[in-house]
């Protein structure tokens, strides 16, 4: 089996860099699901600090760009930057507002290209031809919250929209030209191995060229940590994670590189499950990522 792995993706949209690194950025943006444009309250598991390091930074974002890629260039100066616009939804606001946002950042001497996290009720054909135009300076990559492939559950979890909605968005989006990543959840309550699959056929038959898996994790601050305080959420072990997390990479190599098989929360921040954070340990499960 054949598994690709985000640098080998990154080295075929970056080819004159061996190494990229991403910085994340925060530039103001909110949630169409916190602020009442779509809903409230949020998606059951979110709580924004928790996976986006400049959730609460009150730094400019160009200065946070400046930040990160002194950071980075500190310890290897050849390293290529990839912009990351992490925090809450990075296409909710007007085309105009984007732009202004976009553009200093892509043109940016430094950065090599743009990753966009959004979800896929916010690229509406505007957005996506502002995102095609900036694709012909330098690559952009359009980050989409998929999360499951089960209605019911994007339900429960309150992430006011579809199945179809990401169909489209992963369309539209392709047809522009753009690279698409999915962020997907395994573990979800009520879901099984025959839901995690059907996620990962989704991304594959969507075309997604990056996927980020992520165990699911509890954290303070959201719905589901009160939920899981209570005893209503039962999480995966580490075992049952890995198994399902081998069958959804099984599913979308070799196309679909994968970026992320861990937990993103600060230690501070987890409530369960410990191992969601340990990276290695996971990895060290997961053999087909190295045959
Ligand atoms: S996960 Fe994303 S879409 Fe859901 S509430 Fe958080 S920022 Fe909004």
């Amino acid at each position: 089996m054949s598994v690709k792995l985000y640098k080998d993706f990154l080295r075929e949209i970056f080819p004159q860099y061996e190494q990229v690194r991403k910085v994340s950025l925060n530039a103001g943006f909110n949630c169409p699901n916190l602020d009442g444009t779509i809903g409230t309250g949020g998606c059951a598991y979110c709580n924004n600090s928790s996976f986006s390091p400049v959730a609460t930074t009150q730094l400019p974002f160009l200065e946070q760009l400046k930040a990160g890629i002194e950071k980075i260039r500190k310890k290897k100066k050849e390293i290529g930057i990839l912009a990351y616009f992490q925090s809450y939804t990075n296409t909710h606001a007007p085309v105009q507002k984007l732009r202004e946002i976009f553009t200093p950042v892509i043109s940016h001497n430094d950065v090599a290209g743009i990753a966009v996290g959004t979800r896929p009720d916010c690229l509406p054909p505007q957005v996506v031809e502002l995102l095609a135009e900036l694709k012909k300076a330098k690559p952009v990559i359009v980050e989409i919250g998929v999360q499951t492939a089960n209605n019911e559950t994007l339900k429960n979890i309150n992430r006011n929209h579809t199945v179809e909605c990401v169909r489209n968005a992963a369309a539209f989006c392709k047809n522009a030209g753009l690279a698409i990543t999915a962020h997907i959840i395994i573990g979800l309550p009520g879901e099984n191995i025959g839901d995690f699959t059907s996620t990962a056929n989704l991304v594959r038959d969507c075309g997604f060229s990056a996927i980020k898996i992520h165990p699911l994790h509890i954290v303070k601050g959201t719905r589901f940590a009160e939920e899981y305080q209570k005893g209503k959420i039962k999480l995966l072990s580490l075992e049952e994670y890995c198994e399902a997390a081998t069958e959804v990479i099984r599913i979308v190599s070799p196309y679909t590189a994968i970026e992320r098989i861990s937990g993103e929360s600060p230690g501070d921040m987890l409530l369960a499950p410990a191992w969601s954070r340990d990276r290695n340990l996971i990895i060290s499960k997961l053999p087909i990522l190295c045959d």
